[in-house]
């Protein structure tokens, strides 16, 4: 996002210590990236500067409403076990994810976080377990967010997968500068189904070897994208999304559950 260079509100790597010594902050967002290749015309860091993008306008918006969230930076390194054969992929293995996700947890638990949102922007990142070992150990609140389904996608034709129409009108809108002008250099995102029957019809899951299963490394066309449709989804995402961490900031960790909301 264009802005005036002066420290975007609640975004840590831009805050002084009297900022963030001075202030009640009860929920933290922890945006998880990727470091992979994305189609022809998208840049590697695509998930990561989506995450962090999101992630300072949640806090933005949060800040407006008088609720403290503060956007921690972004884990640039995501997992990516599938892609290694694809040039400066760089992986995380889900146990490496494991230990920053604890050490980050623990880091930030003396300090009045109530809760903590994984803001995840990569699909291979599957958070869960990591929530589900680490929860039971920590008095924060963990929740998380898959950005990219946190709006109203029937603004695309085909919001795609990695790399499709949704991430590239992100991208598009966030960072025009590093998409290719040349749609002509954009691949068509077309990906190969499995040879396997039982995968195919969804009875089975299987990684997918990205080489095998991708012609340009996009899965998803992206040749629909407009920067306009990427705003109008980013926007709905960062009002969804500040809505639930201002809940949480106050949210009772004894009672996450009720037969009747409170
Ligand atoms: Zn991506």
């Amino acid at each position: 996002m264009p802005h005036d260079y002066s420290p975007r509100t609640g975004v840590l790597q831009e805050q002084t210590w009297p900022a963030m010594r001075d202030a009640h902050w009860p929920v933290a967002l922890l945006p998880f990236g990727a470091t992979e290749p994305h189609n022809t015309h998208l840049p590697y860091g695509t998930d990561t500067i989506l995450g962090s993008e999101v992630a300072a306008r949640v806090a933005a918006a949060c800040n407006a409403r008088g609720t403290n969230v503060v956007a921690l930076p972004a884990v640039p390194f995501g997992v990516n076990t599938t892609q290694l054969d694809l040039p400066f992929t760089i992986n995380l293995m889900p146990s490496t994810q494991l230990a920053v996700l604890r050490d980050v947890v623990r880091s930030l638990e003396p300090h009045g976080v109530r809760g903590l949102v994984l803001l995840n922007a990569h699909g291979g990142n599957e958070l869960r377990a990591l929530v589900r070992e680490l929860q039971p150990s920590t008095p924060i609140m963990l929740a998380i967010v898959n950005w990219w389904q946190a709006a109203d996608q029937s603004t695309f034709e085909q919001a795609g997968d990695h790399a499709g129409e949704l991430e590239t009108a992100a991208v598009m809108h966030v960072a025009p500068h590093l998409v290719v002008p040349d749609r002509a250099q954009w691949g068509d995102g077309r990906s190969n189904p499995s040879t396997l029957e039982g995968v195919r019809k969804g009875v089975a899951w299987m990684p997918r070897r990205w080489t095998q299963a991708t012609v340009d490394t996009g899965v998803g066309d992206p040749r629909a994208a407009t920067a306009e449709n990427g705003a109008t989804f980013m926007e709905q995402a960062v009002e969804r999304i500040s809505a639930f961490c201002c809940e949480l900031a106050v949210a009772d960790p004894a009672r996450l559950w009720a037969s009747q909301a409170p």
